[in-house]
C-alpha cells in the first residue's frame, strides 16, 4: 500500500473518524497488538521524542491504530520483522506507537500521521525534529522492509553514522589481502557476494552483538581478490583465523541464517555481555577458585551423566525443599515418577530404582508422605541389590563456563525432550498407568512438575503461560515432541543476551544448521523451519541410541549394609534415616498411618546380624549375608538328609535282595 497524499478535507474526516473509533475501541485493543513480550519498543507520547531524537541508533517506527483491521493483520509481520532484526538494535531499532490511544493523539498529530500504518525512519543523532522520512512503497513484505532498513542505514553520512554500526560498504581488496598470515585476536569473516545481494550487510548486522569476530563484505566484481581467495561461486564466506590461517568456510546452504549461525558458533565468538558477566570465570573454574576439569564432549550427543545428575539433583536437592508431599503435590510427584520410570531410557540400576520408587508410591495408601522417606528409597537404604542413582554431579553436555551457569535447568530440558521422544517412539510404554493413549502425558506432567517443584518460580510462571496458550492444541505424541522444541526455542529467544546466558553457549534457535542443515529453509528472505525434518532430527538426537555413557559414574556400592567406616560419610546433618529400610521413618509418619506403613516386606533387612557380612546378587534379587548363611546351612542340611535317605533305602533294598525265606 502506498501512502499517497489525499485531499485535506478527506484526510481530516478520516482522522476524525479514526479518533472517534479509537476512543470507542482503541483503549480496549491497544494492549493487544503489541506487548512487552514482543521484540519491539513500545513508544508513547511520553517516550517517543526522547527515545528517537538524538539517538545513537537509527529507528524504524510504525505508527498504527489498534482499531485498524489492516494494522491488526500486519502486526504479525511487524513482530516477525522485529524478531528477525533483533540483533541489529545497536544500528537500528524498531518501535511502535498506537495513535488510537488517547494519550498519543497529540503526538501523532505533531508527527503528521494521517494513515495507519505509517512507517517512519528516523536517522541516528537526528536533532532536527523533522519527524523523519515516511516510507511510501507499496511492498511491505518483511524482506523488502528489512532491505530498506539496510539502505536507510547506508544513507547515513560519516558524521551521523550510528555508533554501534560497522561499515556496510564493501571492504577494499588490499585491506582483505593484508590479513593473510597475520595473527590477530579475533576472526575476520569476509562475505563475497554480488553487487545486489544483501546477505553480506545482513550478516554484518546479525553479528553486531557478538565479539571475537569482525565481519566484512566484498564484491564478486573484484576478480583479482576472487582469484587470490580461490572463490568460484558467490555468496561465499572466507574466514581468517586468529592464528593467521585462512580458508573458505564450508556452509551447507548459502543463506543468511546459515552464514550467521556458523559465525556465531565459532569457538571464542560470543555475545557481548554486561561487565559483570564478562568477569565470569573461564571454563574449568567453578567461580570459587576451585578448578573443575573440563570434559570434552560432542554437541551432537546427549549424555547419560547429565540426565542422571539432573535426576539426582531433582530427587535429592530440589524435592528436599518440600518436607512432606500431600494432595496435589503428591499426585504431581507420583505422575512424574510414573512417566520417568516408564519412559526413561536409562541404565538398569537407575530404572530399577525409579520403578521401585513408583511401586512404593503406588502401593502406599498414604495421603501424606514425608520427603525423608522418599530420600531413603532414593538412597537405597534398604540395600536392595541393583538399585542405584549416583550422588556424583557430572555435567557434560550441560557443563557451563562457571558453576552458576547451565547444569540443572539444562538437564531438565534434556530429560523432558528425551521423555517426549520416548513417548513418541514407544507407544505402549505407558500402558496401565492411566496415561495410555494420552499424547499430553509427558507435557502435562512436566508442566505440573515445573509449576510445583522447579526452584525457579519465574521460569515456572513463564512456562505455565506458554502451556496455557497452546498445549491443548497438541493432539499426537509427535506434536508433543515439536511443541516442547518450539517452546524451548521461545525461551531461548527471550533469554538471548540475558545474564543467564553462558557466553560459551549462546542461546540460539536450535538445532543450529551445523547439527541439522535440512531443518532450515528460507522463504521470501525469512528463515523457516522444516518441521518434518526437525521432528526426525529430535527423534534421532533425543533417542535412546544417541545417549552416550561417557563420563557416567560407574561406582556402584556393593549391596548390603555400608562398610563399618562408611556410615559417617553417608550421614548428612539433616538425614536421620541411615539405618532404615525403604519405609518412611516411623517418626515422620502421622500416628494413624503408622500401622499400615510398617506392615509388609522389608523387615528382614533390619537387624544387627546383617552388618557383619557382605551379600550378593542372584537373578536380580538382593541377598543379605544372613540370607546367604541360611542358604548354605539349608543346603548342607539337605545334603546330609539326602545322603541319610539314600543310605537308608539302599540298606533296605540290600536286605530285601538278600532275604531268603527258609521254606
Ligand atoms: C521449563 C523451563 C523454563 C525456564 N524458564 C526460564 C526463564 O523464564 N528465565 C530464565 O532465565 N531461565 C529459564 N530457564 C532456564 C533456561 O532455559 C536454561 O535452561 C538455562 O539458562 C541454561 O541454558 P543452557 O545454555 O544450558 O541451554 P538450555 O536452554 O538449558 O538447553 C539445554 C540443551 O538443550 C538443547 N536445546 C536447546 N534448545 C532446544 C530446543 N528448542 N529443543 C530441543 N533442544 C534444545 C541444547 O543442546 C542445549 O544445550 C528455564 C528452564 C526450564 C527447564
Amino acid at each position: 500500500m502506498a501512502f499517497l497524499p489525499s485531499p485535506p478535507m478527506a484526510v481530516a474526516f478520516r482522522l476524525k473518524i479514526g479518533i472517534l473509533l479509537g476512543l470507542l475501541f482503541g483503549q480496549a485493543q491497544s494492549a493487544r497488538l503489541y506487548t512487552e513480550e514482543d521484540p519491539v519498543v513500545i513508544l508513547s507520547s511520553d517516550s517517543l521524542k526522547q527515545s528517537v531524537f538524538n539517538s545513537s541508533s537509527a529507528w524504524l517506527l510504525q505508527f498504527y491504530s489498534s482499531w485498524c483491521g489492516h494494522c491488526i493483520q500486519y502486526s504479525a509481520t511487524w513482530k516477525a520483522l522485529a524478531g528477525d532484526v533483533k540483533d541489529w538494535a545497536q544500528a537500528i531499532r524498531i518501535g511502535v506507537l498506537d495513535c488510537a490511544h488517547e494519550k498519543n493523539f497529540d503526538i501523532c498529530k505533531e508527527f503528521g500521521i494521517h494513515f495507519y500504518p505509517t512507517f517512519r525512519y528516523i536517522k541516528a543523532h537526528d536533532t532536527t525534529n523533522d519527524y523523519g522520512k515516511t516510507y511510501h512503497g507499496a511492498d511491505r513484505e518483511l524482506q523488502t522492509v528489512r532491505q530498506l532498513m539496510v539502505n536507510f542505514l547506508q544513507n547515513h553520512t560519516k558524521q551521523d553514522w550510528p555508533v554501534g554500526c560497522p561499515p556496510l560498504d564493501p571492504a577494499r581488496s588490499e585491506d582483505i589481502l593484508s590479513l593473510m598470515g597475520k595473527k590477530t585476536e579475533f576472526y575476520t569473516a569476509v562475505i563475497v557476494e554480488d553487487k545486489d545481494s544483501y546477505i553480506g550487510r545482513e550478516v554484518i548486522l546479525d553479528l553486531l552483538p557478538y565479539e571475537g569476530l569482525a565481519v566484512k563484505r566484498t564484491l564478486s566484481s573484484d576478480k583479482l581478490l576472487m582469484e587470490e581467495l580461490g572463490i568460484t561461486s558467490v555468496p561465499s564466506v572466507y574466514l581468517f583465523h586468529p592464528n593467521g590461517t585462512h580458508t573458505i568456510m564450508n556452509v551447507q546452504k548459502r543463506l543468511r541464517f546459515f552464514f550467521s549461525s556458523f559465525l556465531k558458533l565459532l569457538p571464542g565468538v560470543h555475545r557481548k555481555q554486561s561487565t559483570s558477566s564478562l568477569q565470569r570465570p573461564q571454563p574449568g573454574n567453578n567461580g570459587q577458585g576451585t578448578q573443575v576439569e573440563w570434559k570434552v564432549f560432542e554437541k551432537s550427543k546427549v549424555y547419560m551423566a547429565d540426565l542422571e545428575s539432573g535426576l539426582h539433583y531433582l530427587l535429592r536437592v530440589e524435592l528436599a525443599t518440600h518436607k512432606t508431599l500431600e494432595g496435589e503435590e503428591l499426585k504431581t510427584f507420583k505422575d512424574f515418577v510414573t512417566v520417568v520410570a516408564k519412559l526413561f531410557p536409562g541404565r538398569q540400576s537407575v530404572v530399577k530404582l525409579l520403578e521401585t520408587l513408583l511401586e512404593w508410591l503406588v502401593s502406599l495408601p498414604l495421603e501424606k508422605i514425608p520427603y525423608d522417606a522418599i530420600l531413603d528409597l532414593v538412597n537405597n537404604k534398604m540395600r536392595i541389590s541393583g538399585l542405584y542413582l549416583s550422588e556424583q554431579v557430572q555435567w557434560v553436555g550441560c557443563q557451563g563456563s562457571s558453576v552458576a551457569l547451565r547444569g540443572y535447568p539444562c538437564s531438565l530440558w534434556t530429560l523432558f525432550h528425551v521423555l517426549t521422544v520416548q513417548a513418541a517412539s514407544r507407544p505402549d510404554a505407558l500402558a496401565n498407568t492411566g496415561f495410555e493413549d494420552d499424547p499430553l502425558a509427558v507435557l502435562q506432567t512436566m508442566r505440573r512438575y515445573i509449576g510445583t517443584f522447579f526452584g525457579c518460580q519465574e521460569c515456572g510462571k513463564h512456562f505455565e503461560e506458554m502451556a496455557q496458550e497452546s498445549v491443548n492444541q497438541v493432539k499426537t505424541v509427535d506434536e508433543a515432541v515439536l511443541w516442547l522444541w518450539r517452546k524451548h526455542n521461545q525461551v531461548n529467544a527471550r533469554l538471548a543476551g540475558s545474564m543467564s546466558e553462558d557466553p560459551m553457549f549462546p542461546k540460539t534457535q536450535w538445532p543450529t544448521p551445523d547439527l541439522c542443515p535440512t531443518c532450515h529453509e528460507e522463504q521470501e528472505g525469512l528463515h523457516v523451519w522444516n518441521e518434518q525434518m526437525v521432528l526426525a532430527f529430535l527423534k534421532q538426537h533425543y533417542g535412546a541410541s544417541n545417549i552416550s555413557l561417557k563420563y557416567s559414574s560407574n561406582s556402584q556400592p556393593e549391596p548390603g549394609p555400608p562398610a563399618p567406616d562408611k556410615p559417617k560419610a553417608i550421614t548428612k546433618p539433616n538425614n536421620g534415616h541411615l539405618n532404615q529400610n525403604l519405609k518412611p521413618s516411623p517418626d515422620s509418619i502421622p500416628k494413624h498411618q503408622k500401622r499400615t506403613e510398617i506392615s509388609g516386606a522389608g523387615e528382614k533387612l533390619t537387624g544387627v546380624q546383617i552388618e557383619a557380612r557382605p551379600g550378593m546378587t542372584f537373578l536380580g534379587l538382593g541377598f543379605s549375608s544372613l540370607d546367604m548363611s541360611l542358604c548354605v546351612l539349608l543346603y548342607t542340611l539337605s545334603c546330609v538328609f539326602l545322603m541319610f535317605m539314600f543310605f537308608f533305602f539302599r540298606s533296605k533294598r540290600w536286605k530285601a535282595r538278600n532275604y531268603r525265606p527258609y521254606v
